[in-house]
């Protein structure tokens, strides 16, 4: 019988406990405040930014939105992030991506303050997280390893195959597996779009991260009998729907399912997780700043 991993219960017990943390800090007199910075009227940012934005007040964050038009000049982004940066109110930051063409990412990046960084997008985060000595983790592979402790999913000695490279998930998400720490210590692969043979990878792995953002491109076919199966992504695809489309991942969970020991769905797998996630880095970061010790999940 395949195991579904639920992605909302597992955040949702994630935001339970870090309710602890927040009174522990409400007691010492702080409250822990993430501003979230957009510049697009791209619908699908614009949905990621209010659903962060509910997060926070649902767990008791400031939740400070700052939205700039997408047709403004690129100073004006980096000057809020300059003056984010020097408030003490908040506590985390987040620049929704992707920026609009004429902003710099590489410069949003760098200047966000490194123990602001929420997202842990900034270079000398990226740097200790491969130095094993990580501050924020990046909220999707976080909650992915996150979902795996819950399920007692073992990565030790394991074979991991992450399918993606990209700098938020695919790259980090194989750093924190090759940690010679829990949730790490797994024999890991990355495969990307330039992999001459995806399915011969696959079909080896105890463990398949796969996000690629092509829609349903691993079957069961291409699994070891008994995997455990993550899937990041999420495609919009025409549908015959009120909206006419919906979304699927990157692993067609039909037929995966046949093969595969424990898979999550799409939605509700690794979505809130990494929503979870990140009102997680924004409590840590609100402890580090003020100096107050939390225990986190
Ligand atoms: P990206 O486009 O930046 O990177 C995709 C990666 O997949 C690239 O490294 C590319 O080399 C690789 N790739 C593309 N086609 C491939 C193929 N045919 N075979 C093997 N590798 C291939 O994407 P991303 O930002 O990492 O996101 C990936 C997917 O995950 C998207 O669908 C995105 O919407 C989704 N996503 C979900 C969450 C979440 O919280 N669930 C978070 C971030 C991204």
């Amino acid at each position: 019988m395949t195991e579904l991993i639920d992605g909302n219960a597992v955040a949702e017990q994630i935001r339970t406990d870090l309710q602890d943390s927040i009174e522990t800090l409400a007691d010492a007199g702080v409250r822990p405040g993430l501003a979230t910075v957009l510049m697009s009227d791209d619908p699908a940012s614009e949905t990621y930014v209010s659903m962060k934005q509910r997060d926070c007040e649902e767990v008791g964050i400031e939740g400070i939105h700052v939205e700039i038009d997408e047709d403004a000049p690129a100073q004006e982004l980096y000057d809020t992030i300059d003056d984010l940066n020097a408030d003490p109110e908040v506590h985390g930051i987040l620049v929704q991506m992707p920026v609009v063409e004429q902003v710099d990412k590489r410069r949003v990046l760098r200047s966000v303050d490194p123990e602001k960084d929420v997202d842990g997008f900034h270079p000398e985060n990226v740097g200790r997280l491969v130095a094993g000595d990580a501050r924020f983790k990046p909220c999707t592979p976080h909650g992915i390893q996150k979902l795996l402790e819950h399920h007692g999913v073992e990565t030790e000695g394991a074979e991991a195959v992450v399918v993606g490279r990209s700098d938020i998930v695919g790259k980090p998400m194989a750093n924190l597996f090759v940690q010679k720490e829990p949730l790490g210590n797994a024999t890991t692969t990355v495969c990307h779009s330039r992999t001459a043979d995806l399915a011969a990878h696959t079909r080896e792995a105890d463990i398949v991260v796969a996000a690629a953002g092509v829609p349903e491109m691993i079957d069961g076919e291409m699994l070891k009998e008994g995997a455990t199966v993550i899937d990041v992504g999420i495609n919009r695809v025409d549908a015959d729907t009120e909206k006419g489309y919906e979304l699927v991942g990157d692993v067609d969970f039909e037929s995966a399912k046949e093969t595969a020991g424990a898979i999550t769905p799409v939605p509700g797998g690794v979505g809130p997780m990494t929503r979870a996630m990140l009102l997680y880095n924004t409590v840590k970061a609100a402890g580090a700043q003020q100096g107050v010790d939390v225990e986190l999940p």
